[in-house]
């Protein structure tokens, strides 16, 4: 479903991604885990084409992402189609990132509406029916404001689904959450995880990537360390590097 392959991408002099190749099946969930400045988010950012690869190619459902192949050359897509490819992936940040000035309701149709040119009848049915599996459906009308940071993240996860994306990409979705709303918003993504959803989340829960995670992704400067199933990984890590991580989170 997804397929990295030799991902190469500097800032400036900084090598941040050295060279990443992984596989993502499609139902899977793959937890990444690594220490500050690894990669992570470059990474995440990379897979849908908030950040261009300079080396390397990433494929998402068998479409290239961000260029189009021709002959042995890749050529880079037009924006336009950046944005269409964009929508079928679903991103969820850290800090929510929700429309300050919107409704709840408002914030999950506007892409559907916008973007994807649905009946506004349709989003708003859609867009309920989405609230409600996030267990917000008295919030439509309320502003991101109005809302705890947990509701607000939940929201930001029913906005995403709103595209119907067939992959979801979470980077560190509760690191700015009080410790007491963490729990609801993993519910959520742990929920999706067994509808078969695939996905892709950065985060430093380690019980959740036992619990959820088909794989377990270490990265450590720009590389990846090693990468297995969560009682692998986790349990009998086999580098150096992965060890002292995990006895730093766990
Ligand atoms: P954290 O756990 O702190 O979120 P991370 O693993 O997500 O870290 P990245 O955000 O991918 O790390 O950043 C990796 C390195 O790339 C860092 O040194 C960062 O400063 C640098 N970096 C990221 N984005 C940019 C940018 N747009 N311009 C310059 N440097 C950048
Ligand atoms: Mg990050």
């Amino acid at each position: 479903m997804v397929d990295i392959r030799s991902v190469h991408k500097s800032f400036g002099p900084l090598d941040v991604l050295k060279g990443i190749d992984l596989a993502v099946r499609a139902g899977e969930v793959t937890v990444i885990l690594g220490p500050s400045g690894s990669g992570k988010s470059t990474l995440l950012r990379t897979i849908n084409h908030l950040e261009k690869v300079d080396r390397g190619a990433i494929s998402v459902d068998g479409t290239l992402v961000g260029y189009r192949r021709l002959g042995d050359r890749l050529y880079e897509l037009p924006e336009r189609e950046v944005l269409r490819q964009r929508t079928r992936i679903g991103f969820v940040f850290q800090n929510f990132n929700l429309f300050p000035h919107l409704t709840v309701l408002d914030n999950i149709i506007e892409a559907p509406v916008s973007a994807l040119k649905r009946p506004r009848k349709e989003a708003v049915e859609t867009a309920r029916r989405l609230l409600d599996r996030v267990g917000l459906s008295d919030k439509a009308d309320a502003y991101p404001k109005q809302l705890s940071g947990g509701q607000q993240q939940r929201v930001a996860i029913a906005r995403a689904l709103a595209l119907e994306p067939r992959l979801l990409l979470f980077d560190e979705p509760t690191s700015a959450l009080d410790p007491e709303l963490v729990g609801e918003v993993l519910d959520v993504i742990k929920d999706l995880a067994h509808q078969g959803t695939t996905m892709i989340v950065v985060t430093h829960e380690i019980g959740f990537a036992r619990e959820v995670a088909d794989t377990v992704v270490f990265m450590d400067d720009g590389r990846i360390v090693e990468q297995g199933p969560p009682a692998d990984v986790l349990d009998r890590p086999a580098h150096d590097r992965t060890r002292a991580f995990l006895s730093k989170v766990l």
